[in-house]
């Protein structure tokens, strides 16, 4: 499977094949899960979307949020003591680097999931459907300040 092609399009046809309305608000929140910069909580998402949609409710962009997770276009990334994460570029299990300091969450480039996984399976015969794998650390940025 290619991440390169356009998230965005993909994930409206996939919802639309579900015969969901496509308003300008949903679309501009798809818009936003299929860049995943930083990797956006619900509100991050709300903030954006208030200033060219003031009377959009945070309901709406969990709404639509639910409904593409629901459809496995988005993957959520869940957190106990800080807001859930999404991101719609990627939206299968992979790796993610977690700053500490400014909370953005990066995808790294990595071959080295698909031996681990391997190993995993081969050493313990489970069938791994699922993963969760998260580095926490101070991004290059934060290291500056
Ligand atoms: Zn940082
Ligand atoms: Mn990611």
């Amino acid at each position: 499977m290619s991440y390169s092609t356009d998230r965005f399009e993909e994930m409206v046809e996939a919802l639309r094949q579900r015969d969901h309305r496509m308003t300008p608000q949903r679309l501009a929140i798809l818009r936003i899960l299929a860049a995943s910069n930083g990797h956006p909580s619900a509100e991050m998402i709300f903030d954006e979307i208030k200033k060219d949609f003031p009377s959009t409710s945070l309901a709406t962009i969990y709404k639509t949020i639910t409904l593409a997770k629901e459809m496995g276009e988005v993957l959520e990334l869940e957190f106990s003591h800080d807001s859930n994460r999404y991101d719609g570029k990627k939206p299968v299990p992979h790796p993610h680097l977690i700053c500490t300091e400014c909370k953005k969450i990066i995808d790294p480039e990595l071959d080295s999931v698909n031996h681990l996984q391997k190993e995993i399976i081969r050493e313990t015969g489970f069938k791994v459907t699922n993963h969760r794998l998260d580095f926490y650390g101070i991004c290059p940025e934060c290291q500056k300040k």
